[in-house]
């Protein structure tokens, strides 16, 4: 592993202010360290941020929003049991993710700010232009075939591993950063980067950003009876997903009063399917819907590299999905035996 120099700031703007060159913050180093083990990634700085204070907290305000601290490790947001009530389909794709030890380390920050796992992005002998701008990319007529299908470019072809932003690009969720220039908001659907003609710009945070916090709106609460989150991966654990979906619904008089939609693994980007969520709005919840909705969630969808068959998955998923946030969030999901979900009836029926 190449030297590097290793700080640990007590502030967030000290943090900030210990940003360079070729420096990186460091969370539960779960993606991190694994990248400068192997060379992919060689930082001159590693800034420890996990002893930053206040930023471990999970606090609800007045209205109902939700305040998630960036170093909450995915675990304990998972089973907090009042966010999973509030929040059902978050704390689903947090319990989809990784290993449980995985989950231990990793944190929010971390999760949302994590790597894509392209392989050829991991190779530091491979081209990549992701990883070092103007190589090319080797992932284009590779051995890889779980790339993009949305919003991909010839410069690259690479997804966003996350299951967390999944839902939280569906939710209308907040990023809360700090940076040179003080401190912002920016919408979590416009976090992650399109490749475009620079894709190793993964995210639109300026140099020395630092992720601080998550806000979920008070409104997310009002999809907690129909909300799931699905995964379709090569096995039924620790592993990152082929396709998934985030979807949510309000229902009310037995129709779609407000529906929300979310691809991943799809793009290099969670992908709101806004067009989806406009058709299925006041209408009846039934499969026909669904399956209109999820062709249309994939109507932009482009094979990069012989992987037409994501298409037809992705839309199988969306529909799927739909379903199942249709039928209600069940109080103990069927992918996670031990969870302790159960809706109370003002915000299950909300
Ligand atoms: Fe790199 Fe993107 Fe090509 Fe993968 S798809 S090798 S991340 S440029």
């Amino acid at each position: 592993m190449k030297p590097f120099d290793f700080v640990q700031p007590r502030s967030a703007r000290d943090a900030v202010a210990q940003w360079g060159p070729d420096a990186a913050y460091l969370g539960g180093g779960t993606n991190l360290v694994d990248l400068m083990k192997t060379g992919a990634l060689q930082p001159a700085r590693v800034i420890d941020v996990t002893r930053l204070p206040g930023l471990d907290r999970i606090e609800v305000a007045a209205d109902g929003a939700v305040r998630i601290g960036a170093l909450v490790r995915n675990a304990d947001l998972a089973r907090d049991a009042d966010f999973a009530v509030r929040a059902p389909m978050v704390a689903e794709a947090l319990l989809a993710g990784a290993s449980g030890q995985l989950r231990n380390a990793a944190t929010l920050g971390g999760n949302l700010m994590q790597h894509t796992r392209c392989p050829y992005f991991m190779e530091p002998d491979a081209a990549c232009n992701r990883r070092a701008p103007g190589t090319g990319c080797d992932a284009i007529g590779g051995a890889w075939d779980n790339a993009a299908i949305l919003g991909h470019a010839p410069s690259c072809i690479a997804t966003n591993p996350s299951d967390l932003c999944v839902p939280l690009a569906a939710l209308d969720a907040v990023v809360e950063v700090e940076g040179p220039d003080g401190a912002r908001d920016i919408a979590l659907e416009e976090l992650h980067r399109l490749p475009g003609d620079a894709p190793e710009r993964e995210t639109t945070l300026a140099p020395g950003e630092l992720i601080v916090a998550l806000r979920l709106p008070a409104e997310a609460a009002a999809f907690a009876g129909h909300a799931r989150y699905l995964k379709v991966r090569e096995r039924t654990s620790y592993a990152f997903a082929l396709v998934s979906a985030a979807a949510a619904m309000r229902l009310e008089g037995g129709r779609i009063a407000e529906a929300r939609l979310a691809l991943g693994a799809v793009a290099a980007k969670p992908w709101r399917a806004r067009t989806a969520e406009k058709m299925l709005a006041g209408q009846p919840p039934g499969p026909d819907l669904f399956a209109r909705a999820a062709e249309a969630a994939l109507a932009g969808a482009a094979p990069a590299e012989g992987n037409g068959w994501k298409i037809d998955l992705a839309r199988r998923t969306a529909a799927r999905a739909l379903a199942a946030a249709a039928a209600g969030t069940p109080e103990r999901m069927p992918a996670l035996p031990a969870s302790p979900f159960s809706l109370s009836e003002d915000l299950s029926h909300a």
